[in-house]
């Protein structure tokens, strides 16, 4: 088990265009996943991207279930880990037009919560560890999730979709408490 930093915004690393995955996939980048699977539970969160821990790959976890306060004093006792996903290399095929608004955070901009609105259902292809590929339609919190972590790997952030004057006043904040 090893739990890594967490990237807090602003940093540089947190927007670069994540490279993708080459199967079989080695043993460093086996390590990496359940890093990320441990630094994710660990914060407590519902996903984590690899470039949240500096790591700049198409890689993504995450864990929808966690979210309920029940589950989540559980993540190591057996049937903790419920609902934990890899994604590797993910691409969306379809979006659809209708869009919900959802309330999100993010463990790279702690504290800090606003609305935002994205397309309501994905269709999404992407690969497992085993490199197998994989293709189906989500909805819901898991389709906000998915949008959100996958947004990390093209270098960009939930707070990229509210005002300019808002995101400055959140990044003003961040420098201040974690600089
Ligand atoms: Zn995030």
């Amino acid at each position: 088990m090893a739990v890594r930093e967490i990237l807090i915004h602003p940093d540089d690393r947190l927007r670069e265009v994540a490279k993708p995955v080459t199967f079989p996939l080695s043993d460093g980048v086996k390590t990496i996943i359940e890093d990320m699977a441990d630094t994710m539970y660990d914060a407590p969160g519902v996903g984590l991207a690899a470039p949240q821990i500096g790591v700049s790959l198409q890689i993504a976890v995450t864990d929808t279930q966690w979210r309920s306060e029940e589950v989540r004093h559980l993540p190591d006792e057996p049937g903790g880990r419920r609902d934990l996903k890899v994604w590797i290399n993910p691409e969306f095929i379809w979006k659809s037009d209708n869009t919900e608004t959802c309330e999100e955070g993010c463990l790279s901009v702690p504290e800090t919560y606003a609305d935002v609105t994205r397309p309501a259902a994905v269709k999404l292809r992407w690969y497992d560890m085993e490199g197998e590929a994989h293709e189906a339609d989500f909805e819901g919190f898991q389709a906000v999730a998915l949008q959100h972590e996958f947004d990390h790997l093209l270098g960009k952030l939930f707070i990229d979709y509210l005002s300019p004057l808002k995101r400055k006043m959140i990044t003003k904040k961040m420098k201040k408490l974690y600089k």
